[in-house]
């Protein structure tokens, strides 16, 4: 085997794989180094086995992840049925019956410098804390976009991610991997693992390209984790304790009419052991129930599912639904890099996809090995201690913020959300924030990390959407005081910008359609 770091090979093509694939090749591959090195990286994909197809909803990072690739945002619209997200409105969840939330993705009006959270405890009752702090909850409860038209690729007037068809978005990426990165695309199943001496992976046996040697394998291969999980035997750690839902129930659900507007925000809808996802595409919606096995029946399941359809698409929407059933182990991998083979996607774990976790962290993984990538096998393995303390970290930090949104409930009306606030089920690393915060809001500066997934922000959105009281006492700590006026005026200003917004901007379906016939300004 070479010492230097130069074939990579991607097991599996689905988004996890691709993704992975175009952020690697974006940042090392170039004609000349893949002549004068001998740099290679390429993916090997069954052609029997489907991806798991679903995945619909990004974080904004996506934007900047697509750009680095070289796509061109337009294309991306008009290729992947995609929408704008800008977040998700949360229904039911804090008491059972009309209660509902917004977790947008911009942040507070200047959050730099000021945390409102203090000062709108004092308002808490006259307005929400979305609604005061930042114009988006607005935006996207009136199914508007982010941006106008003439506003350039990527760029925004207000943060967003996307709403895509994870079937459209997996071709999409290979032909761009492949035509535009030099991406090598092998269609072939993996059939054998063979080991070097020294207990890395030498090379993987294909049915039909026979053995394709490497220095880095990257595994993407998807609940199973063929190398990393299979191979190396490196155990899945599970979260069922704290996490309980396990099974998924798809549907894709057409409009009553085509011209129905999109939602740009994904609906979460509480039900009795789990929630329903609602996402808008521009061509149909993907409704989707996840729940506990532990705490509901497939049937029950189902039943809610197909209320939930009935009652937002019509009877005969639900009566036509055709339903996938998944069902997946709540938990991550103990370790997800080892010896010279690195798991993304599935393969390295998955948790219920209450805020769109996964995709991120395959941009996250694969921009870290992009930007890391070890210079030779030496050093790879200090390369992989990294990943793995970050990683690890990351995993925490997700499973607190999930776990947030339960905790918060007030329903007691099912085992399922008594069961969720039992403080067994509650990492103690949650338990703390929950004990502080009750005192202090959540603020950028609490952490010693540069690069959380989840800024203070995002608790704060949760956090004051559920109900939760911070005890703040805004005429005691000076800076506080200094800060009163200010923070009124930042509430005035926030006001003001929502309404010229909700005036200027289209809404999504219009500014979609306006995308296929026109297309956005390249940068
Ligand atoms: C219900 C549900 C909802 C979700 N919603 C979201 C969401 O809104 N946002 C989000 O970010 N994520 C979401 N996810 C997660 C998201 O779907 C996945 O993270 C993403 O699709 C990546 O999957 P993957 O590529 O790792 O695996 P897969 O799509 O399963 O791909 C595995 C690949 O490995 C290949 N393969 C398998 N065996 C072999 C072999 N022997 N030889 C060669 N190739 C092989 C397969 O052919 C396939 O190409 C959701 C997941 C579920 C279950």
């Amino acid at each position: 085997m070479s010492n230097s770091v130069n074939r990579i090979v991607i097991v599996g093509g689905g988004t996890a794989g691709w993704l992975s694939a175009g952020i690697i090749a974006a940042e090392h591959y170039s004609a000349e180094n893949s002549v004068s090195e001998g740099f290679q990286l390429c993916l090997v994909e069954s052609p029997d086995i489907p991806t798991i197809g679903v995945g619909e909803g990004t974080w904004p990072s996506m934007r900047t992840t697509l750009q680095k690739m070289g796509i061109s945002e337009t294309e991306f619209f008009r290729e992947c049925s995609v929408s704008f997200k800008q977040g998700t409105q949360f229904h039911g969840w804090t008491i059972g019956g009309e209660d509902s939330y917004a977790h947008p993705f911009t942040l507070p009006h200047k959050y730099s410098e000021n945390n409102l959270a203090a000062h709108w405890q004092s308002v808490r009752d006259q307005v929400k804390f979305a609604d005061a702090v930042c114009p988006q909850s607005r935006l996207f409860n009136n199914k508007l976009a982010p941006k106008n038209i003439a506003t350039p690729e990527y760029a925004c007037n207000v943060n967003y991610g996307y709403h895509l068809d994870a079937g459209k978005f997996a071709d999409f990426l290979r032909k761009h991997c492949v035509e535009k990165l030099g991406v090598v695309h092998i269609s072939a199943n993996m059939t054998a693992v063979n080991s070097a001496d020294n207990g890395d992976i030498a090379s993987i046996t294909t049915d039909s390209h026979g053995a394709i040697e490497g220095d880095l394998f990257i595994d993407c291969s998807g609940s199973r984790s063929l190398l990393l999980g299979e191979y190396y035997g490196i155990p899945l750690v599970s979260k069922s304790h704290c996490l309980f839902n396990n099974c998924a129930l798809a549907a894709q659900v057409p409009y009553q009419d085509p011209e129905d507007p999109i939602q740009s925000c994904t609906l979460s809808t509480a039900q009795s052991a789990g929630w329903i996802w609602d996402i808008g595409l521009p061509s149909r919606r993907g409704i989707g129930h996840t729940y506990s096995s532990d705490h509901n029946t497939e049937d029950g399941a189902r039943t809610e599912l197909l209320n939930y359809i009935a009652t937002t698409a019509g009877e005969q929407a639900a009566a036509d639904a055709s339903i996938r059933k998944i069902t997946f182990d709540p938990g991550h991998r103990a370790k997800f890099w080892h010896r010279n083979c690195v798991a993304i996607g599935m393969s390295s774990g998955f948790i219920e996809p209450l805020e769109a976790s996964a995709l991120v962290l395959v941009e996250l993984s694969a921009t870290m090995i992009a930007e890391q990538l070890p210079a030779n096998r030496q050093i790879m393995d200090l390369v992989a201690k990294r990943f793995n303390n970050k990683f690890l970290y990351r995993w925490d930090r997700i499973i607190d913020f999930l776990k947030l949104h339960y905790v918060l409930t007030q329903r007691r009306d099912s085992e399922y959300w008594i069961d969720n606030c039992a403080a067994s089920s509650i990492p103690d690393s949650l338990q703390e924030l929950l004990d502080i915060w009750r005192y202090q809001a959540p603020w950028h500066r609490d952490t010693n990390h540069i690069d959380e997934m989840f800024p203070s922000a995002s608790f704060q959105y949760v956090l004051y959407g559920m109900d939760f009281c911070t005890q703040t006492n805004p005429t005691r700590r000076r800076s506080d005081r200094e800060t009163a006026k200010v923070a009124m005026a930042l509430f005035r200003e926030n006001a003001k910008r929502t309404e010229q917004l909700m005036t200027s901007l289209p809404t999504n379906r219009e500014l979609i359609n306006k995308i296929y016939k026109y297309g956005f300004q390249k940068i």
